[in-house]
């Protein structure tokens, strides 16, 4: 089970997360939605220490981390156990899209090269990329670069998969195969904590949604609940805008 309990960011004095608890069980996709602002990639972004909260604690399976005392090992530890998709696909330009999902298999997990490329392709396979292995980025479309970023993340078999807005940088007509991409790896039983404003896509994938709101999660229950029946006024407020 993955539990977050009291997560506070600020910057500069500014509190970006107040006070934030929540938890995802095995294999439940958590949707985060909210204004621009809000504070959602700062939240996905402490949950893997790109940003460091003041206080609060992480535990993710076994794994138990107290935030204001973390150590150097702690950090590599938490990293190994997520891993992020990003909205610019964040590939590495210079390698192949087998090389991509290689590194961390070789650099993080110290896997022998041929194994690494065994289970790299076999990701690639199950996002749809596999003819494209030998592609580097900038020869890719979008889709596929995003397609070829979450294969690298699942080859990492983390506890906890983040994704942040992973098809909001995508041409219209390349967020479906984004989308199919991610409910997929959900069906196979990836945990994982999303921030996306596609409304219609979060109602299909997510288990529970929650709606951050100036850093605090003022809104939570199923899809069904909070976008047919939200309890707060600023949550109808917020989805209106969507509807
Ligand atoms: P969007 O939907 O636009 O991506 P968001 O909900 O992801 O928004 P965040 O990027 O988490 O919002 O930002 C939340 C708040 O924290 C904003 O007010 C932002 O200006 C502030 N913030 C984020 N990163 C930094 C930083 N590195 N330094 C200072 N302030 C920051
Ligand atoms: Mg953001």
């Amino acid at each position: 089970m993955i539990q977050i309990k009291n997560l506070t960011k600020t910057f500069h004095q500014n509190t970006v997360l107040n006070d934030i608890s929540f938890d995802i069980l095995p294999g439940q996709v958590v949707a985060i939605i909210g204004s621009s602002g809000a504070g959602k990639s700062t939240l996905l972004r402490s949950l893997n220490f790109l940003e460091q909260g003041e206080s609060g604690t992480i535990q993710l399976n076994n794994f138990h981390l107290d935030i204001a005392q973390a150590k150097k090992v702690d950090v590599l530890q938490l990293r190994k156990l997520t891993a992020m998709v990003f909205q610019q696909f964040n590939l590495f330009q210079q390698k192949t899209a087998l090389e991509n999902v290689m590194e961390g298999l070789v650099i993080v997990k110290g896997l022998p090269k041929q194994e690494a490329k065994e289970i790299a392709e076999q990701q690639l396979k199950k996002v749809g990329m596999i003819e494209r292995a030998d592609f580097y980025p900038k020869h890719l479309s979008g889709g596929q670069q995003q397609r070829v970023a979450i294969a690298r993340a699942l080859a990492m078999q983390p506890e906890l998969l983040l994704l942040d807005e992973p098809t909001s940088a995508l041409d219209p007509e390349l967020v479906g195969e984004v989308l199919d991409t991610i409910k997929k790896a959900a069906k196979e039983g990836n945990t994982m904590l999303l921030v996306s404003h596609e409304m219609n896509f979060v109602r299909k994938v997510a288990d529970r949604v929650l709606f951050l709101d100036q850093g605090k999660i003022i809104e939570s229950g199923t899809a069904e609940e909070v976008f047919e029946h939200p309890k707060q006024e600023r949550t109808k407020q917020f989805l209106s805008t969507y509807y």
